[in-house]
């Protein structure tokens, strides 16, 4: 998987172009039964990638965090959520709150993450693949499949299937 992991920008680099055009393609005419067609790729592809095996999202770009998210995490680590935004948040250029750093300060060294069962929404539904109208969020898949082996799968396994002219 490391390796896989190395080699993923390159190769989500060379298919820049092709996903480009795909997703410009389905855009205009998404299938009817895109959101059935996206939960059956996304269940095949995590059958087979083990999400603790790979951990770069959490490496490598971290979620932004909704104030439900930040009250949330606050409650469950017993801390009030300005000291939860001071010890372990910032704003970005789009006023949002995101991590002050990557790796992750709560993935742990086993890639397991230690807030699990609170951790935000954007964790919880990254990499996206299995939302409803996935023909909208084209732009950002494109940036995903540099990130997550299981999108780049998801992607190239869109494009066999669908075979859109
Ligand atoms: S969601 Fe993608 S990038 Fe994140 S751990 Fe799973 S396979 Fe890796
Ligand atoms: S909160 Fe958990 S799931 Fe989200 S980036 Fe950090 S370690 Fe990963």
């Amino acid at each position: 998987m490391q390796d896989d992991l190395k080699e993923l920008p390159q190769r989500a680099k060379e298919k820049y172009s092709e996903n480009r055009k795909f997703f410009a393609k389905l855009a205009k005419k998404p299938p009817k039964d895109l959101d059935y067609i996206m939960e059956e790729l996304h269940v095949g592809e995590f059958k087979k990638t083990d999400c603790l095996d790979c951990a770069n999202c959490c490496k490598t770009t971290g979620p932004l965090f909704t104030n439900a998210d930040i009250e949330r995490i606050a409650k469950h680590l017993r801390m009030r959520p300005s000291h939860f935004i001071e010890q372990y948040l910032r704003i970005d250029e789009d006023n949002d709150y995101v991590l002050q750093g990557v790796p992750c300060t709560f993935l742990g060294t086993d890639n397991y993450c230690s807030i699990y069962g609170v951790r935000p929404k954007a964790c919880r539904e990254f990499p996206h693949t299995d939302r409803k109208k996935f023909h909208q969020i084209g732009n950002l898949t494109l940036k995903n499949v540099a990130i997550c082996p299981a999108a780049f799968n998801i992607v190239e396994a869109m494009k066999a299937k669908l075979k859109l002219r």
